[in-house]
């Protein structure tokens, strides 16, 4: 098998050049790629060299959610290694982050593997490449600091390589049809929370993630590769990536890139090994492990081999040939080579160029002024420090440029702002992340096209090309609360997730809370609907205040205390528009029919952000469980496959009282079924249909665009006079990820919809999709006799990045309260 040799070559070379230094292979006992390493067993090899090379340096930077180790290893000589923080600095002072000047001379390269746990070859080719590079290839290391991250995703890839061990036949079997090729339900792409961590690099909603940013932006490599496989019958995929390309990335960027793709490409050539380029993975959705290092000033790219969960050690291709981990580990550890070299014989130009990317005269946005709700200004600026972007609070102003929320150019005043600059080192990923729109040159995408912070994050803004004057920095005002002993009650504000964590701790401290479904006026202060009420009728305890407050000053929510129930205008707290908020039990269903990240952004929602407890049933196992133990069940994104008898039995739980959550494709389940008010639209054709049947074969898959939404921005108007809405204005941007639309509610309330004329703000969106969409349902509520069903058509938790969509979600679980809708 002439794929082998040169792996074989080198590792016979390397045993010669390095007898004291054990190989992989030696160290672990089995030949690499004959067997899949467990992590804890790589991380003790890369330990193992650490302790016996002074080429390396390796330190954990974290743990993930199963306790297993972040890591990351320095291989550069032993000089450098002596003095790796000023190399570390100057890098960060040639991007101007840091103060000083500084004459660089190393080059910078960032190896990322096993972002998908399942896509398992990369940690095995990360050995290998770290004992090649200080044996064979030192020379590369006297002006190259290479940083090897051999596993990105732990839990994922022992998920994957755990369950593949127990499940392997002996030897291993290559037919595709046996259960080694078949992974289960979730699988080991995704994080513990089954969250996809190459879509998470922007939005940092992962503990791997956050941590991993602070080590990655105290260095800002100049090279970053993101290891990946693919379907078992592709060829190995490297850059230059395909189009669309974010405008922002400069002309050195696609130059390198090319260049680099053309030194694997001579590899490639010699051993026979068949790649491709430009084709299937392009560069704008910022959150991707290759455009994020991109828009820092990288060279970012991805390496796809194929592979991936279905692969094992060994599995029969179409072509009747058979792809082993051996020949896959071979080629990940050819390209990660290739890209060092071209690192090593480049160091000139890389650090000429990377201190040029971050010279952001030539962008046109100067700034992004937002204005809004506190608490949504607040976790913005949390995101901002995470990626060590600047900004200021100012007072009171007004600014000028691309209004946001009217798309046309005009003025907004205000009386706080957050503002973000491009003028700052990170001022092209801030482009990035605040831009309007980014311009697509071709709407066939690997991912959503429109992420825009302020939409995501529910604030007004403008994008203004006259840099700001206003910089003074003010800090947001931080509430803190004193008892009231004499207080009838305390009324708190309901319109954001700070707001929300702060009702999930007082229900589980079991305090007793109330909302008003109607606007009212207490002691002279107007209180909207969703407005909390906590009165001390409902809680009688001696510690009431003393727990109350509490808990407020530690959510930093600004209790009002009032000396009377009675309102001047609308209800007082007796009032049966005073509704008590259940404690509910809430129930999500999990497994197989549910689509993986659905379930896991709801899992996290629960476990990490709301911090409110869920219990997860096996939708399979839905006939077996007692639905009336739970007040709510949420059913996230799936392919259910509910019989008549499950869906009777769902229709009397809710009949009953229970209040049913339905995402995105679970509306599946119940749209044009009987007893169901739910109808999806048929999508619309384009009516000249001969036109359509006569399109080029080269021409259809571009053709097929105009029925895409890919990832899409809409404006929704909203009924917020709905406690679904409590706490939201009468408009709302949606984040559409697909086409799938449903008709107006006839039986039930619509609370956010699209009008006659849907109009996608940022993202693309075909003609034939957006005809589809004219009056379609967002968000409403089927009532059912003492319960409801609440649709979602668009997904607030996705990713876990839309923000401004999450109070919805908790609306729903706990402000619809079924029994508004009794008869
Ligand atoms: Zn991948």
């Amino acid at each position: 098998m002439y794929k082998f040799t040169l792996l074989i070559t080198l590792l016979f070379t390397t045993l010669s050049f390095s007898q004291s230094l054990q190989s992989p292979e030696e160290f672990l006992g089995y030949r690499i790629g004959t067997e899949f390493s467990r992590h804890a067993d790589v991380v003790s090899y890369f330990e193992y060299v650490a302790a016996n090379s002074d080429w390396v340096t390796y330190r954990e930077y974290g743990k993930t959610n199963e306790r297993r180790s972040l890591t990351y290893a320095i291989v550069t000589n032993p000089e450098n290694q002596a003095n790796i923080e000023t190399i570390r600095t100057n890098q960060l002072k040639n991007a101007g982050i840091e103060d000083g000047s500084a004459d660089p001379d190393k080059a910078i390269v960032w190896l990322s593997y096993n972002v998908h746990g399942n896509e398992a070859s990369s940690t095995e080719a990360s050995m290998l490449t770290l004992y090649e590079l200080i044996t064979t290839k030192k020379e590369w290391l006297q002006n190259t600091v290479v940083i090897i991250d051999p596993c990105i995703n732990p839990d994922g890839r022992d998920r994957y390589t755990n369950w593949y061990n127990k499940v392997k036949a002996t030897p291993y079997d290559t037919n595709p049809d046996a259960a080694e090729h078949n992974e289960p339900w979730p699988g080991g792409r995704a994080n513990h929370y089954l969250f996809d961590l190459n879509r998470d690099w922007a939005w940092a909603t992962q503990k791997e993630t956050r941590q991993r940013l602070k080590v990655y932006n105290s260095w800002l490599p100049h090279i970053h590769v993101d290891f990946h496989e693919q379907g078992i019958n592709n060829p190995y995929y490297f850059a230059p990536a395909a189009e669309p390309y974010h405008q922002i990335i400069t002309p050195f960027q696609f130059q390198f890139q090319k260049e680099i793709g053309t030194n694997h490409a001579k590899y490639f050539d010699q051993n026979g090994w068949l790649f491709f380029t430009r084709e299937v993975f392009d560069l704008l959705y910022p959150s991707y492990g290759d455009t994020y290092p991109t828009y820092t000033g990288s060279i970012g790219m991805t390496y796809e081999q194929a592979g991936g969960g279905r692969a094992g050690l060994g599995i029969k291709k179409a072509d009747g040939t058979i792809l082993t981990l051996v020949d896959r580990v071979a080629h990940h550890f050819t390209t990660g080579i290739s890209t060092v070299e071209m690192a090593a014989n480049n160091v000139d130009r890389l650090n000429s160029e990377f201190k040029k990317y971050y010279s952001n005269s030539d962008v046109s946005y100067k700034n992004f002024t937002l204005t809004g709700e506190s608490d949504h200004l607040a976790a913005l600026a949390e995101l901002l420090d995470t990626h060590s972007i600047e900004y200021s609070f100012a007072l009171s102003g007004t600014t000028s440029g691309y209004k946001y929320t009217s798309k046309k150019q005009g003025e907004m005043s205000y009386d706080q702002a957050l503002v973000v600059s491009t003028d700052q080192p990170k001022g092209k990923l801030v482009h990035v992340l605040f831009e309007p729109e980014a311009a697509l040159s071709t709407p066939l995408t690997y991912d959503i096209t429109a992420w825009s912070l302020p939409y995501a994050y529910g604030l007004e803004a403008v994008a203004s090309t006259k840099a700001n004057s206003e910089t003074t920095t003010v800090p947001l005002a931080s509430e803190r609360n004193a008892m009231s002993k004499n207080a009838a009650g305390y009324i708190s504000k309901w319109n954001s997730m700070e707001d929300a964590k702060f009702l999930s701790a007082l229900l589980q401290a079991n305090i007793k809370v109330r909302f008003s479904e109607k606007a009212f006026t207490n002691s002279g202060i107007d209180y909207p609907n969703g407005s909390l009420i906590i009165t001390r009728s409902d809680n009688n305890s001696t510690e009431f205040d003393s727990e109350l407050i509490t808990i407020a000053n530690q959510f930093k929510r600004k209790l009002t205390a009032v000396q009377t129930s009675f309102a001047s205008a609308g209800p007082d707290f007796g009032s049966s528009s005073v509704k008590l908020i259940n404690k509910a039990k809430i129930a999500v269903l999990s497994g197989e029919q549910t689509s993986s990240l659905s379930y896991g952004a709801t899992w996290h929602f629960f476990e990490q952000q709301l911090k409110y407890p869920v219990t997860s049933i096996l939708a399979e196992d839905l006939s077996r469980v007692n639905l009336t133990d739970y007040d709510v069940l949420v059913l996230p994104s799936g392919r259910y496959r509910f019989d008549e008898g499950s869906l009777d039995q769902l229709k009397s739980w809710v009949r009953g009282g229970g209040n049913l959550i339905a995402i995105d494709n679970a509306l599946k389940a119940f749209s044009d079924k009987d007893g169901f008010a739910l109808k999806e639209s048929e999508p619309v054709k384009e009516e000249d249909t001969i036109v359509n049947k006569l399109i080029p074969y080269a021409e259809r898959e571009s053709s097929r665009a105009t029925e895409l939404i890919s990832g899409s921005i809409f404006k929704t108007q909203i009924d917020n006079t709905h406690p679904l809405a409590f706490g939201y204005n009468t408009t709302y941007y949606t984040l559409k990820i697909g086409s799938d639309a449903y008709a107006l509610l006839d039986k039930g309330y619509n609370v956010a919809y699209l009008t006659d004329n849907p109009e996608s703000v940022s993202g693309y969106a075909g003609e034939d999709a957006l005809k589809a969409l004219e009056n379609s349902l967002v968000f409403g509520v089927e009532p059912m006799g003492r319960g409801s069903l609440t649709y979602m058509v668009d997904d607030p938790l996705f990713r876990a990045f839309w923000q401004n969509g999450k109070l919805f979600f908790v609306n729903a679980l706990f402000l619809n309260n079924p029994n508004n809708y009794r008869d």
